[in-house]
């Protein structure tokens, strides 16, 4: 492509025309207002990030623990990578399916598909045929963009599942060199074949060129164009799809950001899947947003907190599958330069709060969020007790938070518990494509209902909101959400299971687990092993197969008639408490 004039998609808007109903919109009166008070941006999000990148030229966009870049650099190789994507033939409002781990190609990657108006749809590396195939299907994907290298072969993973689907045409790859990673061809519309690797994507275009270009797509984006998808671990069912608008994603991102003080001069270290919607909004979004640094590190903690020490991270994002991480002794060398920790996903004991907020000015603060829109954060300047025991207040003043009588619109009083609901400029007003779905997921004003239980408490006369469980059938498995009913209807699929009964059961490290409680179709008993090779046949994601199943002659029921679920999970605790204790005895006899 060496010239301005290819061809340019104009408003089809790829698999989202917007006549079909598939997309619920904000009020026209609320966008109106949002517009016109700044809440939203009249500008796509790529051009955000391009007038962040002009302002800071100089400064580093992303390190990471084997590259870093500088916003300047960023923005030109994304203009390029725009560029060369639009040159495969991929049109604007087209989904592109992300399966990247946290590495600075997966940044190049996020930001060349949104400046080339693409949508990049969330999904994790560690998704597979189960969670990929009907959601690339509903959406309509148009590309499939993995990572090389890895040990599972995510590369032949996609074109397996491009043969025969009806838009796939192109998988994309980065990393190490994969000469086998052909395009799909001949299907959906039969485009050229694509250039391969992300690498070779705009290599020969000019940057004024790919700039040019750039600008002309993002002509055709208005700010309630999607700009990304992001998946929901559901409330019930299985996991819906959450659509993430050009006006709100952005502003959503540097409210966070605001809220924690961040300037161009602090770096923010993130450890947790940066795709993931608290990745992209907290992490890379939140960070570019005023000119910060992104440190993007990996799960590791050890190699995590070298790079933070190297790279003076001044505030980072603690997942409950890192609590623990926070004993090493290489957080003591990384803590020097922190400035913030926020704490995210279980409740805070007072340990672990002294440990993160330890002197120096060094605050610990909490994030409670949800790819659905809402942020809460506890604000630095709190008091302690709010710091440690709240998630704080919304990002943004135009949040509105509800605590509702369960399954009702009433809200309850201060202090008492009920269903947390939300409706705001950055909280969608419903799931793409689930219109059955969204009739009992909002209420009849539009606010979203979390299935999160929370309480407001007033101190010092604020009011923080704080999470207190949930009835949503979820488990946070180090968070990572895994939906009980999805998992439950997958494992009667095997003819040796009559029902099941997917549960939480605590777990040091990652907070929860699955454990299924089953019942025999006959008198054979499956191993885990044997249920584990079940889920892996139907292509299930490893992290939602049950770690532990225990089986009964038939499961427990309440005086309604549904599976009583509570007493399931006292059971499981129960056991893994008394497990841990005979543990502890041994070690201490031994
Ligand atoms: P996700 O959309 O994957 O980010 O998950 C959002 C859900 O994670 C929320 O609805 C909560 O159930 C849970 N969550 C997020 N932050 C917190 C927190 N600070 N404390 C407890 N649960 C949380």
């Amino acid at each position: 492509m060496t010239s301005t004039d290819t061809h340019l998609p104009g408003a089809g808007h790829g698999a989202l025309s917007d006549g079909d109903g598939r997309l619920v919109r904000y009020p026209p009166d609320r966008v109106a207002t949002y517009l016109a008070d700044g809440a939203w941006r009249r500008e796509p999000l790529g051009r955000s990030f391009h007038n962040i990148a002009t302002r800071f030229p100089d400064r580093p966009a992303v390190i990471t623990a084997h590259a870093a870049m500088t916003y300047a650099e960023l923005d030109a190789r994304t203009d390029r990578v725009a560029a060369g994507l639009i040159g495969l033939g991929l049109e604007v409002g087209d989904p592109v399916i992300f399966q990247l781990t946290n590495r600075l190609d997966t940044v190049v990657a996020w930001y060349g598909c949104v400046k080339a108006g693409l949508i990049p749809v969330a999904t994790l590396a560690a998704h597979r045929r189960h969670e990929i195939s009907d959601i690339s299907r509903k959406i309509g994907a148009v590309a499939h963009i993995v990572e090389a290298g890895g040990s599972f072969d995510l590369i032949g993973f996609a074109l397996g599942h491009g043969v025969g689907h009806p838009t796939m045409r192109h998988v994309i790859t980065v990393g190490a060199p994969a000469p086998e990673a052909l395009s799909i061809t001949g299907t959906g519309g039969g485009a050229a074949p694509a250039e391969s690797r992300l690498e070779s994507l705009g290599v020969d275009v000019g940057d004024s060129v790919a700039r040019q270009l750039v600008e002309q797509i993002e002509r055709h984006i208005t700010p309630t164009d999607v700009v990304a998808f992001q998946l929901s671990g559901g409330t019930t069912g299985t996991p819906k799809v959450i659509p993430r608008l050009h006006g709100e994603y952005w502003n959503n991102a540097l409210w966070y950001a605001q809220s924690l003080g961040w300037t161009e001069d602090t770096r923010v270290a993130h450890l947790i899947p940066i795709i993931h919607n608290a990745g992209i909004s907290c992490g890379l979004h939140a960070a570019h947003s005023v000119g910060a640094c992104l440190v993007l590190a990996t799960a590791d903690a050890r190699s995590a907190f070298a790079l933070m020490d190297r790279s003076r991270a001044t505030d980072v994002l603690i997942g409950h599958g890192h609590y623990q991480a926070l004993e090493l002794p290489e957080f003591d060398r990384a803590r020097v330069h922190l400035r913030t920790v926020v704490l995210s996903g279980a409740k805070v004991g007072a340990e672990l709060f002294a440990r993160a907020d330890s002197g120096d000015g060094r605050r610990a603060v909490q994030l409670f969020g949800m790819s659905e829109g809402l942020f809460t954060v506890t604000p630095r300047d709190a008091p302690a007790r709010a710091r440690q025991t709240t998630v704080g207040t919304p990002i943004a003043d135009d949040d509105e938070i509800r605590i509702l009588e369960p399954g009702s619109e009433t809200p309850v009083p201060d202090e008492q518990i009920g269903e947390l609901c939300c409706r705001g400029p950055y909280t969608i007003r419903g799931y793409f494509d689930a219109a059955d779905h969204n009739a009992i997921a909002f209420t009849s004003e539009g606010f979203y209902r979390t299935g999160d239980l929370a309480k407001m408490t007033v101190i010092d006369g604020v009011r923080y909101l704080s999470i207190e469980g949930r009835i949503k059938d979820v488990i946070n498995r180090g968070g990572e959400k895994v939906n009980a009913g999805e998992i439950e209807l997958l494992l009667v699929r095997h003819p040796a299971v009559a029902t099941a009964a997917v549960v939480a059961m605590p777990d040091v490290r990652l907070g929860e687990k699955a454990c299924a409680y089953l019942v025999p179709t006959d008198n054979e008993r499956l191993t885990l092993r044997d249920i584990q090779d079940h889920l892996a046949g139907l292509g299930v994601a490893k992290y939602k197969w049950p770690e532990r199943i225990e089986w009964l002659s038939e499961l427990p029921q309440t005086n309604v008639g549904k599976v009583d679920k509570k007493r399931l999970r006292r059971d499981i605790e129960t056991k893994v408490i008394d497990e841990n204790v005979a543990l502890t005895d041994e070690d201490r006899t031994s």
